[in-house]
């Protein structure tokens, strides 16, 4: 649909289409490097720093712990990856699972932190990267969960530091308390403002999508319009010449399509005895007789006024005529309720398009036909079957 108005449309459904398949290959990629590439660099690089802190005679930690710890870290990452890989019913941004994603990789980095009392204040900052993972996905409340379990995980090894040394909290535990908890305030404020951003986006999505639908309907709507009579719901003129080129140009050697003139016999004295009325419904009485004599790629028209035109795709002579005999036959038969339009007929002018051939040439051996039938006395199929040139 919405080829010959709305060719722009097609483009764009191409340009939609495109954009799936693209955005497909982007959600892997952007899976492989936002759930496992980045949290791993992450990883990797507080191992870094940690290495560094212990080399600089910074930190005090056991070795084995601090590898085994971050090892743990990554390798839970890359399970998650596997999970979003191939599990089939999980979708690569299902939000329950990045929740799930953000909680374990607190705890890990919260035992992490746990081996090294002096580190843990710049390593802080790796909650907030954590909590990241979640700001574009994870629901506002789902959100602060999150940010007030990471709280709690930091105060509480806080706590049992304390409790373990038996000491009192420092003055540097209360700044990195009160730190965090700023942070992560405003961490959720923001990821309230994101999620209310993507909603809007989404409604906007949901209405441009409406009004294409919209557009694809009013134009299918005007391509009806245009290429149909009002009266019979037939193909009009245009429409027909179209096709009908169409059809012979794709014509290919040794096949052949019929094509014939239908004009409905003294027409006008059925307007002046009855009314246009009545000849309006033998119209339509006759357009809806022909269809069901015809085959579903028969293409017939309202070539104007009370003439049709037909065309019958890989159709030899004889089958031809014996359509149109056909139709001949049929509107014959043709009563009305309200009025007494018996006797009707029409004349028909049969011609048979070949390879070559021209559509113009085709509708005048056809008109000659049709011609020659009404001056033979009307109610008749006259047939002009073969080119000048083809018979010369
Ligand atoms: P012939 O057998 O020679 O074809 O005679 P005819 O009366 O059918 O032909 P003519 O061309 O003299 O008249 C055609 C008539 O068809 C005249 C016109 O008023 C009528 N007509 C054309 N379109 C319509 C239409 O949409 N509705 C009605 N009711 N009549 C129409
Ligand atoms: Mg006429
Ligand atoms: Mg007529």
């Amino acid at each position: 649909m919405g080829r010959y108005i709305g060719g722009h449309l097609l483009v764009w459904d191409g340009a939609r289409e495109q954009m799936t398949s693209e955005s497909k290959w982007y959600d892997l990629q952007g899976l492989f490097l936002r759930r496992f590439g980045i949290a791993a660099a992450t990883y990797g690089l507080v191992l870094a720093l940690t290495w560094l802190g212990m080399g600089l005679g910074l930190y005090r930690s056991s070795m084995t712990v601090l590898v085994v710890s971050s090892l743990l870290v990554i390798l839970s990452q890359f399970a998650f990856f596997l999970l979003f890989r191939f599990d089939l019913n999980l979708r690569f941004d299902d939000p329950s699972l990045t929740e799930t994603q953000v909680l374990v990789a607190t705890a890990w980095h919260t035992f992490f932190i746990f081996q090294m009392a002096e580190g843990r204040g710049t390593l802080l900052v790796f909650y907030v990267v954590i909590l990241l993972f979640g700001i574009f996905q994870l629901r506002p409340l789902r959100f602060v969960g999150c940010a007030a379990f990471a709280f709690l995980c930091f105060a509480g090894v806080t706590g049992l530091e304390v409790y373990l040394a038996g000491g009192a909290l420092s003055s540097s535990m209360v700044l990195q308390l009160c730190v965090l908890f700023l942070v992560f305030g405003w961490l959720s404020l923001i990821a309230n403002y994101v999620q209310q951003l993507r909603e809007r986006m989404r409604q906007r999505r949901f209405a441009l999508q409406a009004h294409q639908d919209t557009l694809r309907g009013m134009m299918r709507q005007l391509e009806n319009l245009a290429s149909t009579d009002e009266l019979t719901s037939l193909y009009n003129r245009r429409h027909f010449l179209r096709l009908a080129d169409r059809e012979l140009s794709n014509l290919s050697a040794g096949r052949q399509h019929g094509m014939a003139l239908i004009d409905l016999d003294h027409f006008k004295r059925i307007n002046d005895q009855h009314g246009h009325a009545v000849g309006d419904r033998v119209l339509q009485q006759f357009a809806s007789m022909a269809r069901a004599n015809l085959r579903d790629r028969d293409v017939l028209a309202r070539y104007g006024g009370e003439e049709f035109v037909l065309l019958l795709p890989n159709s030899d002579a004889e089958q031809v005529l014996l359509c149109c005999e056909r139709l001949r036959d049929g509107f014959s038969r043709i009563e009305l309720a309200d009025a007494d339009v018996s006797g009707l007929s029409l004349s028909i002018g049969m011609t048979l398009l070949q390879p070559g051939d021209e559509l113009d040439d085709a509708l005048q051996r056809a008109d000659q036909a049709l011609y020659r039938a009404k001056r033979g006395g009307r109610n008749r199929c006259e047939a002009n079957w073969t080119r000048v040139d083809a018979t010369s």
